[in-house]
């Protein structure tokens, strides 16, 4: 995201830099609090980190208050919960490229909701970190960068039978 900041959309390299300065205490704030890997608390926790890092980088990259970087973290956070790591044959590739790509979209979104909403949010940015931490605690392993469950079996399922793609609800025996 930031990249594409730099090259398509004209901030020079220590606008970037400053960015940066914001979006790693974000990161250090969740690691403290939390944690930023799939392993520990699942797709949420890595992916949702990035996102939320992001978020507050752009948001000051594009001048807005401290409040608004803050809650365009929290946006970022709060619409990645629950999400689960599930690497089809244990490797960061699927779904994980994609879901990069997908986030930093979402980071875009995040700091333009923060624009005309901060002032009436209600969850704050510790809220939403606390909630992540418990639902990663309760989430069971298979979905924390095992690949022992979710996409990364259903997806070894059909290689498995010869199909090409799911095609249908499938139905474990
Ligand atoms: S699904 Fe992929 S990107 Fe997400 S935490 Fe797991 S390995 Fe990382």
């Amino acid at each position: 995201m930031l990249y594409y900041m730099r090259h398509d959309r004209g901030y020079d390299e220590d606008e970037i830099i400053d960015a940066l300065a914001v979006a790693g205490p974000i990161g250090n704030i969740i690691r403290t609090n939390a944690g930023v890997s799939g392993a520990q608390c699942g797709c949420q926790d890595e992916i949702g980190s990035a996102c939320s890092m992001a978020a507050a980088g752009l948001a000051s990259l594009q001048g807005l208050s401290i409040d608004e970087i803050e809650y365009s973290a929290e946006v970022a956070m709060e619409h990645h919960l629950g999400l689960t790591c599930d690497p089809v044959n244990g490797l960061v590739q699927i779904p994980c490229i994609e879901r990069n790509t997908v986030a930093a979209m979402r980071a875009v979104n995040a700091v333009n909701l923060s624009r005309f909403l901060s002032k009436t949010r209600r969850i704050s940015f510790d809220e939403v970190i606390a909630t992540m931490y418990e639902t990663g605690i309760d989430m069971n392993e298979k979905y924390k960068e095992t690949a022992h469950g979710g996409l990364a079996q259903i997806y070894n399922s059909y290689q498995r039978s010869g199909a090409e793609f799911c095609e249908g609800f499938y139905i474990k025996e």
